[in-house]
């Protein structure tokens, strides 16, 4: 069966055909590293992961990019802020997010290009576009004639005057077109600057994705992915300027979109002050939990994040490393996922109906009983794990990860006083101390010896 994927360019669901089999090309928008990385952030980092993987499994070489944004104006004011250099900023949350990615078990991108080494390039693009007549420089900004390319606004679908709203763009006086954006603008010499044909400046953010394309990857990539909120004006404006520096030639085969990570209905999004950090989540859960929460819902439908989704997702994967760990004495059989659960990822990467075919493994695991059955259920449901970036642990491992995460000498500090509470017929106190055991995701169980036991909630 083809790969099926929606193309946000064509809204419709297409049979995916790269343009060289020999080398698959794509490229997503990565962060712009000045803080923390939210779940949503995340959200297109995992889902992308999960792409890359089952067009590793289908074609010899996948050429993936995923870049670094560290030249940003939100950079620079985070720097003055705390008053310490740009590159102490980018440094560090480029190093944050590569292990906060590499928790959620998301791999490594065949290249992560920064855009600050790619500044040349750039400017080698911005010539070339001024030189066709797509840019023109004023008043030491280079910007982007908008009425220049026909086919503007196709990616986005939006006319004329919801472009101008949606991207606020400043109605400056040196513009030929109110739509006109920015590809370089001049620096203060307390901003980060390059020298160019038009003097010391720095890139528009459009501008470093095209290069680093180009450079990378190529003049037409088979795919071109990020989150919803990057159509516009961000994609349209890197579909534009990389058309027009190629004469013509198509910028990217399938464009993709993931949906929003809400809370309570709305976006997260750290303006509206809603987030949770990676980095905060994997305090209080196993970075394969988040995955497979984030993949819980279908990529480009909106996910609604709750402590809860978590916790289910955690059973759920105590579920399946359990069934695992019953058959850990058995060698799996090498086979491919359940045709099934490949069908499902190769329509439009529906991932809720594989997690449903990982659940109807895992059933068939736990009922399986001749040793032949089981080795060979045990080899698709790891086979399954791979594509999705899960079960892969050792079930021993996953389970004492999660005994780590508690604290074990203050549990048996409370199963102690429980136990006070009970011998001096304190009741109401040994229910309550049960309680907030068990709030912790403990389970406790009094044997007739009178000792009591305690081990994770499943
Ligand atoms: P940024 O660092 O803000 O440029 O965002 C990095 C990536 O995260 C981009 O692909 C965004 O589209 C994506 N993103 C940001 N917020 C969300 C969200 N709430 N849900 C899903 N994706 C998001
Ligand atoms: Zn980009």
């Amino acid at each position: 069966m083809s790969l099926i994927l929606y193309n946000t360019l064509t809204r419709t669901k297409e049979a995916f055909t790269p343009a060289d089999p020999a080398r698959v090309t794509m490229y997503v928008c990565g962060p712009t590293v000045y803080n923390y990385a939210h779940i949503g952030n995340a959200r297109p980092a995992v889902v992308f992961d999960v792409l890359f993987r089952l067009l590793q499994a289908r074609y010899p070489k996948v050429v993936y990019a995923r870049n670094y944004t560290d030249v940003d104006d939100k950079i620079n004011a985070a720097a003055k802020e705390q008053n310490i250099a740009i590159e102490v900023i980018t440094r560090k949350f480029m190093a944050v997010y590569q292990e906060d990615m590499a928790a959620l078990g998301v791999l490594t991108p065949t290249v992560e290009p920064c855009a600050t080494h790619h500044i040349a390039e750039m400017v080698a693009m911005i010539e070339a576009l001024v030189a066709k007549g797509h840019a023109y420089e004023a008043e030491g900004h280079v910007l982007f004639n908008v009425p220049s390319f026909e086919g503007y606004g196709q990616l986005s679908g939006r006319n004329r005057d919801d472009m101008i709203a949606g991207a606020r763009v400043e109605v400056a006086p040196y513009k030929k077109d109110p739509a006109d954006f920015v590809l370089w603008k001049p620096s203060t010499p307390d901003l980060p600057g390059w020298d160019s044909p038009w003097g010391r400046g720095r890139p528009g953010w459009h501008i470093e994705c095209s290069a680093m394309i180009e450079k990378h990857l190529g003049e037409t990539i088979d795919i071109h992915g990020g989150g919803h909120d990057l159509i516009f004006p961000h994609h349209e404006n890197e579909l534009a300027q990389g058309t027009c520096a190629h004469g013509g030639a198509p910028y990217a085969r399938v464009w993709m979109h993931n949906g929003f990570l809400t809370m309570s209905r709305e976006k997260m999004s750290k303006s509206l002050g809603n987030i949770k950090t990676v980095h905060e989540l994997l305090a209080d859960a196993p970075g394969e939990a988040l995955r497979w929460a984030l993949l819980s819902a279908h990529y480009r439908q909106p996910l609604d994040w709750s402590d809860e989704t978590v916790t289910q997702a955690k059973r759920t994967l105590d579920g399946a490393y359990r069934a695992l760990e019953a058959v850990a004495s058995i060698n799996a059989k090498a086979t491919q996922a359940p045709a099934a659960m490949l069908e499902a990822l190769d329509d439009d990467l529906n991932t809720p109906r594989a997690m449903a075919e990982i659940a109807a493994s895992v059933k068939a695991l736990n009922s399986a009983s001749d040793a032949g059955e089981k080795a060979r259920l045990k080899g698709e449901l790891l086979a399954a794990g791979a594509l999705l970036g899960v079960l892969q642990q050792n079930p021993a491992d996953w389970f004492a990860d999660q005994t780590k995460a508690v604290d074990g000498a203050q549990i048996e500090a409370l199963i102690a006083d429980r136990n006070a509470a009970r011998k001096a017929r304190d009741f109401k106190e040994a229910d309550r101390l049960r309680t907030a055991i068990a709030a912790i995701g403990v389970v406790i169980e009094d044997r007739p010896d009178g000792t009591t036991k305690w081990r994770m909630a499943e």
